[in-house]
């Protein structure tokens, strides 16, 4: 049984929730081009991990088999009082490792290279908490392996890890302020606020899952002030929408030092140093500028009315297509999804491109519907996966495309006249 999948309707849900308490209110916690930047870096972390999954999986039940030091069976795992002290132990010890992954993600360059882009949103929201990385499965799995010494069953774990995801869903809220007692216990909203912020004294703190205790003890734990509000988002800025350069960038800025480093001991050495950490010669000849926090300004590029409505009603189609796209996975398989994966990424990085307001974008979005969509179906018919019979699966896609193709020539219009009042305005 997958939880995270089951849990996803419910996760939308309180995502409606929020945004529209947050209308009612006028408090602007949302921000159309933050939240599909999010929601689209969540997407492509689940789909590319319908080709990844199984290396984690692989890996650990391999030291299961030849590692565990305590056989113990599932059967040990029910409903009686030594079941349930066994699965809340799974479940401490889960969040005790992961406290240490998430330090460690923040604390080494090569993993802070996967984990940033959890943290690039200037926004914060219950969108943000769906904002995950593709390329975590590299290393992420390693911090859990004593576990799997220790001999606890692969489904155990599986289900504490899905536990564990889905309490830090509803911590990625401004709408809940603070919680007395439990903000001293559990990681909560005003707790895990602090952790996303980029304020000095917020850096590097309050890195628990569920339990705010392990930062406690281990000296990481700030409280939220109200002398200092939170600014969100990293001291590098994303500075675009595209979900796929979210995951590749802080590797991008990795690869140049480590390429411009004159010692080979650098060149190596850089990705397992301290974050932020820079090769002396490098930084001599590159120097950065330094962050100053009172000039900061999200990133919140202009862009013509009618594409706005365009992008967000594509934007629908790109959450249909995700769901659709599980349900083919649960049913039969990775084969089965790459083509309709790719579609769904080539939508998703020309929304990117049309919510940074590119000149190009309209040209490649027109070249999305009239090359590649089409192509892609027919790749997707001849593969013969889906269930649908074919003339409906090319009346489906005749349907989009003509609808695609109007819409955004609509769009275009209203945008022209729009941007023709402002001029009229204006003079
Ligand atoms: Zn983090
Ligand atoms: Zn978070």
């Amino acid at each position: 049984m997958d939880l995270i999948a089951l849990a996803v309707p419910f996760f939308l849900l309180a995502l409606i929730a929020e945004l529209a308490i947050d209308r009612r209110r006028g408090s602007g916690l949302y921000r159309a081009n933050d939240a599909i930047n999010s929601l689209s870096a969540g997407t492509l972390s689940t789909t590319i991990g319908y080709f990844t999954k199984l290396l984690p999986l692989i890996a650990w039940g391999f030291v299961l088999e030849n590692f565990a030091l305590i056989d113990m069976p599932l059967a040990w795992f029910d409903a009686s009082p030594r079941g349930i002290a066994l699965w809340v132990t799974a479940a401490l010890a889960w969040d005790f490792c992961y406290y240490w992954f998430h330090r460690f993600s923040h604390e080494i360059s090569i993993l802070w290279a996967a984990h940033a882009v959890h943290h690039q949103s200037e926004d914060y929201n219950l969108s943000t908490a769906l904002r995950q990385t593709s390329t975590g499965f590299l290393f992420g799995w390693i911090f859990y392996v004593p576990l799997f010494v220790i001999g606890f069953p692969l489904e155990v774990l599986v289900t504490v890890n899905a536990v564990n995801l889905i309490y830090q869903f509803w911590v990625h809220t401004q709408v809940v302020h603070r919680m007395g007692a439990l903000d001293r216990i559990l990681v909560t909203p005003s707790n895990h606020r602090v952790h996303h912020a980029q304020n000095e004294i917020y850096i590097d703190k309050n890195y628990g899952g569920m339990l705010i205790l392990w930062d406690r003890l281990f000296g990481t734990f700030e409280d939220e002030r109200d002398d200092e509000p939170v600014v969100f988002g990293v001291r590098k800025p994303l500075a675009n929408w595209n979900p796929f350069w979210a995951n590749l960038q802080v590797y991008d800025y990795l690869l140049f030092d480590a390429r411009h480093a004159r010692r080979w001991r650098d060149k190596l050495g850089i990705w397992f140093r301290r974050t932020g950490w820079r090769p002396p010669d490098v930084e001599a000849r590159f120097p950065r500028r330094p962050v100053e926090l009172a000039a900061f300004e999200k990133f919140d590029p202009p862009v013509a009315g009618g594409l706005r409505h365009y992008v967000l009603a594509q934007f629908g189609v790109a959450v249909a297509a995700t769901l659709g796209i599980a349900a083919l996975f649960a049913e039969s398989g990775a084969n089965a999804v790459l083509l309709p994966c790719i579609l769904l990424w080539a939508l998703l990085y020309t929304l990117g491109l049309l919510n940074e307001g590119r000149p190009y974008a309209v040209r490649f979005e027109l070249a999305r519907l009239l090359v590649i969509v089409p192509a892609g179906m027919l790749g997707i018919a001849l593969a013969g996966h889906l269930a649908a019979p074919a003339h409906w699966l090319w009346a489906g896609t005749g349907a989009y495309l003509a609808a695609s193709v109007a819409g955004l020539y609509a769009a275009l219009q209203l945008s022209k006249k729009t941007v023709l009042k402002h001029e009229l305005i204006s003079d």
